[in-house]
């Protein structure tokens, strides 16, 4: 099969042709519908993610068919559509009993240590796969378990409120736009943040308010008490972040988009507002049901940026890195 293959480090990525994977007891194969490229893949370009194991296979966003299972799995069968979570935890450590599997001490990432999912058909564990509800569109499933269920675990953790206002950065990107949505969905009014004056207009369908500008905590303080940020930059839009939150105010820092950048943290900002900063950046196998069922009932659309095959990969990172385009950039082999 053709697949998307990263061959050393720093090494950029070949398209080439590779042995079709073959399950063993305890996992399927897949042929995958759709992949969506990510941020991350680029981070993983540039080094940055040291667990990788060469050569692998780029992607980690995957929604696909059972094409074969191996002698142990029962709960799956040929045929049944499934989207896979970005590692494979172990299922049977404390944490995985718990249902806290992110935390699982011996899990195994796709892209890294495993390889993942740029290519025709990928080879995945049981422990780490989850059904699709009938009728959901691949466009949306795709996007669960890196984007919309990675959100969804995020507000979880925010602890959030029916009614409270969360404001979103970097609201045009493919986390950002979705962010909007899955906030709503769970009852937030929302704030979305971007530089951008043309793509103001497309955040609108999604956001209650669009601040453009990269001075945005004075106008979103005028807006209301914003109790939750989903920062989905990093270090350019940390401060304005922690300064539109109102007492109590939660941060989840999802961006990271210059990992080589210090922030300097003025503790006495977060001690005397009660401010809660929440580093976070997967979702478990019940976040990603709860986005599913979010996507099925129509309440998260999917926002498409653009669609390549394989071998226009290229033209995808393109795509995804153009600061005039909106939402996720999707690969179907
Ligand atoms: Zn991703
Ligand atoms: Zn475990």
């Amino acid at each position: 099969m053709k697949a998307v293959v990263v061959t050393g480090y720093k090494q950029g990525y070949r398209i080439q042709e590779v042995a079709d994977p073959k399950p063993s007891s305890d996992e399927v194969v897949i042929k995958v519908d759709r992949a969506a490229l990510c941020y991350r893949d680029l981070l993983q370009l540039q080094g940055y993610y040291p667990r990788m194991k060469y050569p692998v296979i780029l992607g980690h966003e995957v929604v696909g068919t059972i094409e074969e299972i191996g002698n142990n799995v029962s709960n799956f069968k040929k045929g049944d559509k499934v989207v896979s979570l970005l590692y494979a935890p172990d299922g049977t450590c404390k944490y995985c009993k718990q249902g806290e599997e992110a935390y699982c001490h011996s899990r195994l990432g796709y892209s890294e240590e495993l390889d993942g999912f740029f290519a025709e058909y990928a080879k995945i564990k049981v422990t780490s796969l989850v059904k699709v509800p009938q009728g959901t569109q691949d466009e949306g499933s795709v996007l669960v378990p890196c984007v919309t269920g990675m959100v969804y675990r995020g507000l979880t953790r925010a602890k959030l409120k029916q009614g409270e206002t969360v404001l979103v950065t970097g609201a045009s990107g493919g986390v950002g736009i979705h962010a909007l949505q899955v906030a709503k969905a769970m009852g937030a009014k929302v704030i979305g943040v971007t530089t951008s004056e043309e793509k103001a207009d497309i955040i609108k369908k999604y956001a209650d308010y669009v601040i453009v500008g990269t001075n945005f905590s004075k106008e979103a303080r005028k807006i209301d008490d914003v109790n939750v940020v989903i920062d989905t930059v990093g270090t350019p839009t940390f401060d304005e972040s922690l300064k539109s939150l109102w007492m109590g105010g939660r941060i989840v820092q999802i961006g990271n988009v210059d990992p080589s950048k210090i922030y300097e943290l003025k503790l006495g900002y977060v001690i005397l507002k009660d401010i809660e900063i929440i580093g976070h950046a997967s979702a478990t196998k019940k976040d990603v049901e709860g986005a599913l069922k979010l996507t099925a009932e129509g309440k998260i659309s999917p926002v498409i940026a653009g669609s390549v095959n394989l071998e226009e990969i290229d033209k995808g990172y393109e795509i995804l890195k153009d600061k005039h385009k909106v939402g996720k950039v999707l690969l179907k082999p």
